[in-house]
């Protein structure tokens, strides 16, 4: 099949083109992000291939429809950047890549856990400048102390088993119940119950109208004096400015993040040379508290295969059923209720 990338970086030409040997679909990789500018970029293509902060609106939706477009593959698990229902009222299928290394955003997430609380991005810069005073880079042990994480799916319950490897408590909550919640020593909680008693909370649930600024001013209040946080799931699950107020008023201890809310705007490109115009990020970044990554959580060599693999295998499922004439099912399809 005819596929057009948007925003195709080395990496995404790179291990694309490796996983294509096998599909021979006929692939060509732009730099433009979608949007409904770049949708003329689009010759004969009837599949298009998107990251996770392109924009497939209702406007964008009706505009591919009109130039032919069937497929919108998405090299990602989150869809909160496609208008699904406009997709599904203008003939298009989504497809998406639900699971690829659960243990590349797990890792990450303790990562930042870990550096956080040792000061590590701190160290690795005062030992490189030649001071090696301890003053300031005091933590804590984790062993004995709770965690707390919200959603358990498969990245969730991975870092509770992670903590749990380190000797910590794990408290959860998520209206769905992990099947094997007690072998991973997971103990459901009600979110108020959660907020009171942990020390470390990590955010693993979707982004949806439900979760939007789940993290406000109220559950900010709720936390443990000195609590940290950790988001590597959705930028606008927090609600920056009120983590930024409770930052500048020392309630909240630490704050780890992999996305941010303005991310579409920052990340994945460099800006090193520019002055960037995002006063709320930049303000961010002043706490020496506050560590954050540019959505890197699932980049590892595992995980680019296998999205390269499960992108490519959804489009040739796809071009089988529509060549057959047959209904379109698929078990990476993302239908309107998902
Ligand atoms: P998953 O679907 O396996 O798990 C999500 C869990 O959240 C489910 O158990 C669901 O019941 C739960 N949930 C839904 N609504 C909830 C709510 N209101 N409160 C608490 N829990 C709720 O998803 P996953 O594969 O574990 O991924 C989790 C999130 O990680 C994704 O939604 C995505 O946004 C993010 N992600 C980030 C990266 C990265 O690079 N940083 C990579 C992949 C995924």
């Amino acid at each position: 099949m005819h596929i057009l990338f948007y925003n195709a970086k080395a990496y995404d030409k790179e291990f694309f083109t490796q996983a294509n040997q096998h599909f021979q679909h006929d692939i060509r990789f732009v730099d433009a992000k979608l949007n409904i500018d770049t949708v003329d970029l689009i010759n004969d293509e009837k599949a298009i291939c998107l990251f996770v902060n392109e924009c497939a609106d209702r406007e964008v939706m009706k505009r591919l429809s009109q130039v032919g477009v069937q497929l919108i593959a998405l090299r990602c698990a989150g869809f909160n950047n496609v208008d699904i229902k406009a997709a599904h009222e203008f003939g298009i299928t989504v497809v998406r890549v639900p699971a690829y290394s659960p243990y590349a955003v797990a890792e990450h997430t303790l990562g930042l856990m870990l550096s956080l609380n040792r000061k590590i991005h701190r160290a690795y810069n005062r030992v490189r400048d030649g001071n090696f005073a301890l003053d300031g880079l005091l933590g804590f042990d984790f062993h004995g102390r709770t965690a707390g994480i919200i959603g358990t799916g498969r990245i969730g319950a991975l870092v509770a088993k992670l903590l749990r490897g380190m000797g910590m408590k794990v408290v959860a909550y998520d209206p769905q119940h992990h099947p094997d919640s007690d072998a991973l020593g997971i103990h459901y909680v009600s979110l108020a119950d959660l907020f009171a008693q942990s020390d470390v909370i990590s955010l693993h649930c979707p982004l949806t109208p439900d979760t939007h600024h789940m993290i406000g001013k109220q559950a900010l209040q709720s936390m443990k004096q000195g609590a940290m946080l950790i988001n590597t799931s959705r930028g606008a699950l927090l609600d920056t400015q009120a983590v930024i107020h409770s930052l500048k008023s020392k309630h909240l201890g630490y704050l780890g993040l992999d996305v941010y809310e303005q991310e579409s705007e920052l990340f994945f490109e460099d800006f090193s040379c520019d002055i960037i115009q995002d006063d709320i990020f930049e303000r961010l970044l002043t706490f020496p508290n506050v560590l954050i990554t540019s959505h890197q959580g699932f980049f590892t060599k595992e995980a680019l295969q296998n999205i390269a693999d499960t992108t490519l295998n959804n489009i040739k499922q796809f071009e089988k059923l529509s060549i057959a004439q047959q209904p379109i099912e698929l078990s990476n399809m993302v239908t309107v209720n998902a």
